[in-house]
């Protein structure tokens, strides 16, 4: 049977985490994984999470319905949907997912079942590191548009390729924080990608692992996707993760969502969304959808949630500042504004692949090898150290 089987070489960031564990010297820093960490470096279990956890302690383990907790499932398309028509007319179904990678799986497993002829699908060149994975995993053919240059969104290079990419396509849209650049289309600039996905009867899929994390607000987070749901009355996927806006990584809590024309098709998308559900996990976990339904529910913990976001975003804008201020100081060559220009907890440096490699066996600094780093793993004990090291392997 495993003759002809060839052995696959693991995910790299996950190889990236495991040299920084792996490593004992007490400068390291581990700027690879896309982790919140407060300013001591330590994971942070937001106060949010914390009540909502003394709330759902009793909260038993029977296994949920297909489709996930209800109370859950409401509140989370709510915080997206709130004041949309497709919301207030039950045109968008929903479904508990296993975090922000379940939700596009079962995405991508539903449109394929509702519409076999769906064929290909759209990401950036470069994007998160497991679109392309995910989606020609599920049949799909996956033709990436180039997305960056030089420190920003390559608008003109995008726009051509999209007008160049067969019609009818999914497309993965990032709605806030592009992963890995930070850089996101201005609101001009979504209007004309909107207009031209609309023209070519694109399906729109919103990755939205970041929504709330990026600005600290979710509404400003999901302007694009309400841009194309309530001005062009246009249907799309949202794929919600809460493993950023709510620390909750390991407990795999998502919700996948369809918005759609009418109510009708809300009820026959619910049902294909239980279907393929059922085909592959069957129900959902329990406690992470306890823990999230408990914080949007119940309104004393979503207001510290509220403020948890603004927390958590406002500690990346800062490091992102003093990171840069400190490249300035020591006069680092190249141009460094892209780190405060780009947003979310990503920054796209541009190193080489030699001097990513430098910075790990010099300086314990261990990053992706696409030269991304989580400003999140920095803070005021390693910012400056983490500066020098760049300016050394910049200038060698
Ligand atoms: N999409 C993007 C763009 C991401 O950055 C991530 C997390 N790194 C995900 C989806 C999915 O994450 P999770 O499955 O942990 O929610």
């Amino acid at each position: 049977v495993f003759a002809s089987a060839e052995y696959i070489p693991p995910d790299a960031i996950f190889e990236v985490t495991k040299g920084f564990l792996a490593d004992s010297d007490p400068r390291k820093v581990n700027v690879g994984a896309g982790t919140y960490r407060d300013e001591n470096g330590k994971p942070w279990v937001l106060p949010s999470v914390r009540m909502a956890k003394e709330i759902v302690a009793n909260c038993g383990h029977e296994y949920l319905p297909i489709a996930g907790l209800k109370t859950f499932r409401d509140k989370a398309a709510e915080l997206v949907f709130h004041d949309t028509k497709a919301w207030s007319e039950g045109r968008v179904a929903t479904c508990q997912s296993l975090s922000g990678t379940g939700a596009l799986h079962l995405a991508g497993l539903a449109l394929k079942k509702a519409n076999p002829t769906l064929k290909t699908a759209l990401i950036t060149e470069p994007t998160w590191s497991n679109h392309d994975l995910l989606f020609s995993s599920l049949g799909f053919e996956v033709i990436k548009l180039p997305y960056y240059k030089t420190g920003a969104f390559d608008f003109p290079s995008y726009m051509a390729a999209l007008r160049a990419a067969p019609s009818g396509s999914v497309i993965v849209l990032h709605s806030c924080a592009h992963n890995p650049t930070g850089c996101d289309p201005s609101k001009e600039q979504w209007k004309e990608i909107a207009t031209v996905i609309a023209e070519k009867s694109m399906f729109p899929v919103f990755d939205s692992a970041y929504l709330g994390f990026n600005s600290g607000n979710v509404d400003e987070d999901a302007w694009a996707i309400r841009y194309f749901i309530e001005e062009l009355k246009m249907e799309a996927s949202v794929c919600l993760s809460f493993a950023k806006s709510m620390g909750l990584y390991g407990e795999r809590i998502g919700l996948v969502t369809f918005s759609t024309g009418s109510q009708d098709t809300a009820r026959v998308m619910n049902s294909i969304l239980e279907n393929v559900q059922r085909a592959t996990v069957s129900t959902p976990p329990v406690y992470g959808a306890q823990i999230a339904g408990a914080v949007l529910n119940t309104p004393e913990i979503a207001k510290q949630w509220a403020q948890d976001l603004i927390t958590m975003s406002s500690r990346v804008q800062s490091t992102r500042r003093k990171l840069y201020e400190e490249l300035l100081r020591l006069g680092t060559p190249g141009d460094w504004s892209h780190i405060v220009k780009q947003s979310g907890m990503f920054g796209y440096t541009g190193i080489s692949p030699a001097q990513i490699k430098e910075l790990q066996l010099k300086y314990h600094i261990y990053m992706a090898d696409t030269s991304r780093i989580s400003i999140a793993g920095l803070n005021e004990s390693n910012v400056e150290y983490f500066a020098q090291a760049m300016d050394h392997v910049v200038r060698t």
